[in-house]
């Protein structure tokens, strides 16, 4: 359920006087904002603001400087100032998209009208219409398993970034036109305590998404055979069909995957390691008789290595892309950002060396879409601006 806040802060925030005039604008916060479905901007933040006029059945309250402050002003640090600019464009833009999305429907819904009220509006297209539709709904049918089995092999920072790219996967896959399920084994340690901390556990509410306590083994693991009872389990030939149907995605593969395909289970190893672990997944894989493959890059891409190591999300999001478009090279393109191309050629010294080249995972792309935000805590970032929301509401908020 959704719980409505309307907050208008009068050039205070934290009972301390703001000296920019963004913040004084009147913000509206929706609470239940399952924060992390609504992470990634489609557009630049820095959006010119609205202002928003109350309407009657909404009351806006007027935040003075808290009693604890004693009327005295505190100066905001130049970070806070920041943090709490930024919260506050965030805001505003949300709110803009959503009415921008509101207005658009209004239109589609009233041309739609006329054009049935002309006799202009063709059956047929209007069946094809309902069944891209229906195809949207149901997904491409693929599954793909995010393999959260590395928790205590990364630090806390690549921790915060993996979580990151983990709302990113998400905020990806919502938007898609043609989404796959997405499967989250192996939940455990701090990547859950970190999950856990943002908006109250809103993870557990994404659409389209399992969390499992157990590994992928459950995939070819029947009820039965983890059991007391060995017998219980499938036959050979059933776990055999159930194990090939699993791919492990990883850049060390020698294989190359050509096409996606609906029956198939792709598994990417969700960790942020800066390629510190080498051959990981790839071992993974081996040691349990799971397929593996590459993203063709190399046969498409001929400035990149063959083996560049991606971030969770860019991978993810190439397969959403292939599957829309069937075309890799155009998937490689629209998700590796474009100065990538050009590190991929030769650098001063002449050509990279292949571990040069496949060290790249982890670097400044973990949001590959969100390319002004530095460091390999894009996604961090905008986390960071959640939690910021969280705050505001915790401090400023009061509910109607
Ligand atoms: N050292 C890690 C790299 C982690 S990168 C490893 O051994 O896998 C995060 C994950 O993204 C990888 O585990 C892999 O599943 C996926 N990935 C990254 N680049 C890829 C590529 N070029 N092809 C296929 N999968 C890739």
């Amino acid at each position: 359920m959704s719980r409505k806040f309307e907050v208008q802060v009068k050039g205070f925030l934290h009972g301390i006087p703001v000296p920019f005039p963004d913040v004084a604008n009147k913000i509206r916060i929706y609470s239940s904002m399952s924060i992390l479905e609504e992470l990634v901007p489609s557009q630049p933040i820095d959006t010119p603001i609205t202002p928003i006029t109350a309407s009657n059945d909404e009351q806006v309250d007027s935040l003075a400087p808290s009693p604890e402050s004693n009327g005295q002003a505190k100066i905001m640090s130049k970070k806070a100032m920041k943090k709490a600019a930024k919260a506050e464009r965030y805001q505003s833009f949300k709110l803009e998209r959503r009415a921008r999305e509101k207005q658009m429907q209004k239109e589609k819904k009233r041309i739609k009208a006329q054009k049935r009220a002309a006799g202009e509006l063709d059956d047929s297209a209007e069946l094809e219409e309902k069944a891209r539709k229906r195809q949207k709904m149901s997904g491409f049918g693929g599954k793909v398993v995010l393999d959260l089995a590395f928790d205590d092999l990364m630090s806390d920072k690549e921790i915060n970034s993996l979580c990151s790219q983990l709302a990113y996967t998400y905020s990806a896959n919502r938007n898609a036109s043609y989404p796959f399920t997405l499967i989250c084994t192996s939940l455990n340690g701090r990547t859950r305590d970190r999950l856990q901390a943002i908006n109250d556990g809103a993870y557990k509410r994404w659409a389209r998404t399992e969390w499992w306590d157990d590994s992928y083994e459950r995939f070819w693991l029947s009820p039965g055979a983890s059991g007391s009872s060995e017998k219980a389990g499938p036959t050979s030939a059933d776990l055999d069909a159930r194990q090939r149907s699993l791919v492990y995605l990883t850049a060390d593969s020698g294989e190359e995957i050509e096409e996606l395909k609906p029956d198939e289970t792709y598994i990417i190893g969700a960790l942020v390691d800066r390629n510190r672990y080498k051959n990981l997944t790839l071992d993974k894989a081996n040691k349990q008789s799971i397929r593996h493959a590459r993203l063709p890059i190399g046969k498409y891409i001929s400035t990149l290595p063959t083996r560049k190591v991606l971030t969770v999300n860019q991978v993810f999001e190439i397969m959403l892309k292939w599957v829309e478009t069937r075309n890799w090279e155009e998937a490689f393109h629209s998700i590796i950002p474009k100065r990538k191309f050009l590190d991929g050629k030769k650098g001063k010294g002449g050509k990279r060396s292949e571990e040069e080249e496949v060290a790249l995972e982890g670097d400044e792309d973990a949001g590959a879409k969100v390319e002004t935000v530095n460091g390999d805590d894009a996604g961090a970032e905008i986390l960071g601006t959640v939690i910021q929301e969280d705050e505001l509401l915790e401090a400023h908020v009061q509910a109607i």
